[in-house]
């Protein structure tokens, strides 16, 4: 391979040029990012750089020496002749291609000003110029990491926040149902106009949002709305390249786009079969699982599908909520049971585990890292026992 095109130039792109050319690749290597800034770090996005610190460093991103298309997003993946169209209509050759594409959030139908979503740093900063406009009453939509901590964020400012989610309480797939009450607990107890088990159907307001309008015909008035209803994997580039595509790049277990021995996926927008589970497909939305792919995705572009490794670590992730610290391994939301391991529930420090089959799958751990590390090591294992 003499030319590597990597498109995203985030997380899984910049883990991806690093590892190749730590693996010794001296051949033209091009990034191209939709966005205008250098690669920066999305995690601080709803938590320090809405209270006002600014350090959104990617650590390694500011050492790569590479050609940098900032600003352009890809357009058009033509497989064959190996051309990625960019939105100037230059084209770009690759031997070799990386999809780093991630994901957007998504929307409802229409947004009328004031109604915000949060997923790059400029959302953050508009985000945060709002917030300083004195108190709010905010309405955040959609109980999930990002809408959960921009509650937090937002509550520490001393804002008004009603949380409105669609579930019986919040984060209950990724948490199970003990974790996610107690969750919606610490919301309440923090102040959190909590509204489980409603879905949004619409905003009031033509020049500026004014409330938002529940399923069960309330209306919520609103100064200030945060939509963070999930996201979607950035493929609609793909339309058209014969790549498989379903709710993100399906790939193979060595995170090569299915089928395509000089394309691979990482990140965000990836979804490869898991070989801890059985070789379910799954795309994992956080950011270990980013930047390890990035890593493993370009050495495996670099090896060729036949020598090159699966991806199966155990995914990841971390939270905050109003000062808890809450951690996931694995999968919890594939288990049939789930049971308390350590802790207590009414301490505020526990952890569970989620079991299918009677092999561990998934842990969930609040204020407990030390045996969140225990417990990961156990999915990783598949162990038996807790
Ligand atoms: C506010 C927020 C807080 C988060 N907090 C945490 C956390 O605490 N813990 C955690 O584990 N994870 C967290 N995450 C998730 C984590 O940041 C993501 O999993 C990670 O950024 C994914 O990296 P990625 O490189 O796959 O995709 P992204 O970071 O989404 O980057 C994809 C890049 O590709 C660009 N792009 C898209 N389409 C094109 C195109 N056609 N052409 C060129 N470029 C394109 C995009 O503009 C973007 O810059 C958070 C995310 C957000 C938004």
């Amino acid at each position: 391979m003499e030319r590597i095109v990597v498109v995203g130039a985030s997380l899984a792109g910049v883990r991806a040029v690093q590892a190749l050319r730590t693996a010794g690749f001296t051949g033209e290597l091009t990034l191209i990012g939709a966005e205008r800034h250098s690669p920066y770090n999305r995690p601080p996005l709803s938590k320090s750089v809405l209270r006002g610190d600014d350090d959104v460093t990617l650590p390694g991103a500011a050492e790569l020496d590479e050609k940098w298309l900032l600003g352009r997003a890809a357009m058009r993946l033509d497989t064959i002749a190996r051309v990625v169209t960019v939105d100037d209509g230059s084209e770009v050759r690759y031997d070799g291609l990386v999809i780093a594409t991630g994901a957007r959030p998504r929307r409802l139908a229409d947004h009328p000003a004031g109604v915000h979503t949060l997923r790059t740093l400029d959302d953050a900063l508009a985000l945060r110029a709002a917030l300083s406009e004195g108190q709010r009453r905010i309405v955040v939509i959609g109980g999930g990491f990002v809408g959960g901590e921009v509650t937090s964020t937002a509550r520490s400012l001393g804002h008004e926040v009603t949380l409105v989610d669609g579930a019986a309480h919040p984060m209950v797939t990724a948490l199970g149902t003990q974790t996610a009450q107690w969750l919606g607990d610490l919301h309440r107890h923090n102040g959190v106009n909590l509204i489980s088990g409603v879905r949004v159907t619409g905003f009031d307001g033509t020049a500026r949002v004014t409330g938002v309008r529940l399923g069960d015909g309330r209306v919520i008035p609103a100064d200030l709305v945060v939509a963070g209803m999930g996201v979607v994997p950035n493929t609609d580039w793909l339309d058209g390249s014969g790549l498989t595509v379903a709710d993100g790049v399906v790939c193979e277990s060595t995170l090569h786009a299915r089928g395509a021995a000089d394309i691979v996926a990482a990140g965000d927008v990836a979804r490869w079969p898991h070989q801890l589970y059985g070789n379910t497909l799954v795309r994992v939305e956080h950011w270990a699982n980013a930047n390890d792919q990035g890593r493993v995705a370009a050495l495996n572009l670099l090896a060729g599908p036949d020598d090159a490794t699966p991806f199966a670590d155990v995914p990841s992730f971390a939270t905050n909520a109003h000062g808890a610290r809450i951690q996931i391994a694995g999968l919890p939301h594939l288990a049939e049971e789930s049971r308390l391991v350590t802790g207590a529930v009414e301490d505020h420090q526990f952890t569970v585990g989620f079991t299918r089959n009677g092999v561990l799958v998934g842990v969930v751990a609040v204020n407990s890292p030390r045996d969140f590390v225990r417990l990961k090591r156990g999915v990783a294992a598949r162990s038996a026992g807790l």
